[in-house]
């Protein structure tokens, strides 16, 4: 493998600390060429000095006089506030762009990465899911790949190698079920954030936590999957597998199954969306079958989880709609992390604001952009009658 020069959106958090473990295992194949953070200025300065990155954005301006003081003198270039991440995501220096920023915050970087022609390592699905259409049919125009990190879409990509352009009729997209998988509604509807926040299989950021805690992970990831492998919703079946070792599956029309395997851990679908179509070492746990004893599957609980039903019916409206639940879904799933609502509030939010703004059927990125903002506002405006 030739060398490839990264630039991470979004270092700071949960997959770019994984995927900066990944290069550390491999400093002779990756350069890190850039480096995003909104924040955290403390991580991003160590991040920058450790791997020697030529170029650092922190969004949050205030926090630049910090991070330009300790890198400056090691030659770092240092830059603040979205506009810089846009215009550097498209530098001639780059090769990949791991897009791991959270929520809809993404989009407009990521559209900036695929008209200057990289390849895209795509981490923010909530980038897809709010405008699929537009960024897939980008990524076309501009001749560029997007390269699926999420762990479920990895899985697919991986068991669509060699399949030699046949398309698979059915998508088995597998779900740890999250914490509340054994749980009543009624319990369940008393869940409080730390129980929300505690995942049995996945270690991840809060927002995706969360998500994962209501179903609409799952959800975002029917829609992510749709985009990415150009099928319909309905070609795409959700299966619960609370082991988490098939990471999903595909199915011919032949009949044949072909699933992706490993233990859970992040960093193999980071590691192989950086170095695809080349497969690296990894210090990872391996599979031991005889270890695992049994796999197990059910189907899910749309009456426990109605967030994935709403996912399921904003992708079968499409247009704007998916733009319009994720944007409720992150004010909701905000609100809920910061104590202000019950964990069925979640959903009851995101079907009032789906209701409540301007259906849109063939919208550009502009009126997504607006229907994010008005959604927002939408779901703002609800939300506080729950509290
Ligand atoms: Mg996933």
């Amino acid at each position: 493998m030739e060398k490839r020069r990264i630039a991470i959106l979004g270092s700071t958090g949960s997959i770019g600390r994984q995927a900066l473990d990944v290069i550390r295992q491999h400093r002779d194949l990756f350069d890190v060429e850039l480096l995003t953070a909104n924040n955290s200025s403390g991580l991003l300065i160590e991040q920058a000095l450790e791997f020697g990155a030529n170029s650092v954005v922190i969004c949050n301006e205030s926090k630049y006089e910090e991070v330009a003081e300790a890198l400056q003198p090691h030659y770092i270039k240092v830059f603040a506030g979205m506009k810089s991440v846009c215009e550097l995501a498209g530098s001639d220096e780059i090769d990949i762009v791991l897009t791991a920023m959270v929520g809809f915050s993404g989009l407009e970087s990521t559209v900036a990465a695929i008209k200057a022609g990289k390849i895209i390592a795509l981490a923010n699905k909530e980038t897809l899911v709010a405008a699929g259409a537009i960024v897939t049919g980008l990524a076309r125009q501009y001749g560029t790949a997007i390269i699926p990190v999420d762990s479920e879409h990895s899985a697919i990509f991986q068991c669509l190698q060699g399949s030699f352009g046949a398309k698979p009729v059915k998508i088995h997209l597998t779900a740890s079920g999250g914490p509340f998988r054994t749980w009543d509604r009624d319990r369940i509807s008393k869940a409080t954030r730390l129980e929300a926040l505690n995942h049995p299989r996945w270690n991840m950021g809060q927002k995706v936590t969360i998500d994962s805690s209501t179903m609409m992970n799952k959800g975002l990831e029917v829609i992510e999957a749709k985009w990415l492998f150009d099928v319909d919703p309905g070609q795409i079946e959700v299966v619960v597998h609370p082991q988490s070792v098939i990471h999903s599956m595909v199915e011919f029309e032949d009949g044949a199954v072909i699933a992706q395997l490993g233990h859970p851990d992040m960093r193999e679908p980071i590691q192989y969306a950086l170095s695809y179509p080349s497969r690296l070492s990894l210090d990872n746990r391996k599979l031991n079958f005889a270890e695992l004893g049994e796999l197990t599957f059910s189907a899910p609980d749309m009456r426990k989880f109605p967030a994935l039903g709403l996912a399921y019916e904003a992708i079968r409206k499409s247009g704007n709609m998916p733009c319009i639940m994720n944007a409720a879904n992150e004010v909701a799933v905000k609100a809920f992390l910061e104590d202000r609502i019950g964990f069925y509030d979640i959903p009851d939010i995101i079907e009032k604001t789906m209701a409540g703004v301007d259906f849109v059927k063939e919208p550009d990125l502009d009126t997504i952009f607006e229907t994010n903002d008005e959604a927002f506002r939408k779901a703002g405006e609800i939300t506080r009658r729950y509290i």
